[in-house]
């Protein structure tokens, strides 16, 4: 184990919490109603099964109203569109999250577009997505880049002037991410698979996000000593003795010997995915409450 700060987001996931609670507690106390999350699910893919029940049994543990809309892997378009439109007409339910993936005779997109951008807590809708890249006030954020920021926030990393590169460039996290390093005016770089000499990139980073699905794709000796380094990945390896073991998409062995700070994994960026989404509820209420909808 090296020198690097380990930044704990289990910790500030609980933090973030139980922030979230208090405003619960204290948005039911001034409009006499619970926020309400309704997560849908198609099919029965087993990461996704125990993701939306993590995500209701937390939006129950803050005192929101969390609800599980289980549908069978086989249907309709048509049908999910007719679920998606009565909760969004429905006015208790502030949030509305679609499992991904969908079944492969599902057009994702389309699904995501129908959600009524104000009740878009994953800020996947187009809308959400536009407000960002404008850098317009206002837009739900896409919740795993938002639990990164909060973790730079924790590093104490100074954005502003810094090399900032993210590696990944999806719409649920690559591209927001780095919208938001631009936002904290950072010079950011977005890496991807057709990248030329990514070792020599990262090594310039000051801070480091990595978003890709590759187990251990970067090395220590590609980090800049001293940087903050943020590692979305999950990836399952089977070890030689047939055990498995969830690792990112940094060698954290070798980068904590060299980084200022680093997220580990599991206990960094995925618990604070969570968080975000119930602290973007929360947000979802209150515009609409001010908005009197
Ligand atoms: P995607 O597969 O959608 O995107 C992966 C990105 O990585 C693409 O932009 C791809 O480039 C790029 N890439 C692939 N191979 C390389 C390479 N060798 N060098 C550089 N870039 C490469 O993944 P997601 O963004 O959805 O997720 C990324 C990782 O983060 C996954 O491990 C996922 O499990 C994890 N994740 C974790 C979350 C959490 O809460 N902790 C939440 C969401 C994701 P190109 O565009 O050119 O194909």
């Amino acid at each position: 184990m090296g020198g690097a700060r380990i930044l704990d987001g289990r910790s500030l996931a609980k933090t973030v919490r139980a922030e979230v609670r208090a405003g619960v507690d204290a948005f039911r106390a001034s409009y006499g109603r619970t926020p309400g999350l309704d997560v849908v699910l198609v099919g029965e893919d087993p990461a996704s099964v125990l993701y939306t029940r993590n995500k209701e049994k937390a939006s129950n543990e803050v005192g929101m109203r969390g609800r599980l809309h289980v549908l069978p892997s086989s249907t309709a378009e048509a049908d999910i569109a007719r679920l998606l439109r009565d909760i969004n007409a429905d006015r208790g339910i502030d949030g509305i999250l679609v499992q991904l993936p969908l079944p492969r005779h599902i057009d994702a997109q389309r699904v995501l577009d129908l959600i009524d951008p104000a009740k878009d807590v994953d800020g996947f809708h187009p809308m959400n997505a536009g407000m960002l890249a404008l850098g317009r006030r206002g837009a739900l954020v896409a919740c795993t880049p938002a639990g990164c920021m909060r973790l730079l926030g924790l590093a104490g990393a100074k954005l502003e002037g810094a090399n900032a590169l993210v590696v990944g460039r999806s719409n649920i996290v690559g591209k927001p991410m780095a919208q938001l390093l631009l936002a904290a005016n950072a010079t950011v770089t977005i890496a991807h698979s057709r990248t030329l000499d990514l070792p020599a990139i990262c090594r310039r980073a000051d801070v480091l996000v990595v978003a890709v699905g590759r187990a251990q794709l970067v090395r220590g000796d590609w980090v800049m000593p001293g940087a903050t380094v943020i590692d979305v990945g999950m990836n399952r390896i089977t070890l030689p003795d047939g055990t498995t073991k969830l690792v990112g998409d940094v060698a954290f062995d070798e980068a904590s010997e060299i980084a200022g700070a680093i997220t580990p994994v599991p206990g960094g960026v995925g618990p604070m995915t969570i968080a975000m989404l119930l602290a973007n509820t929360l947000e979802a209420a209150k515009r609409r409450q001010a908005r009197g909808v």
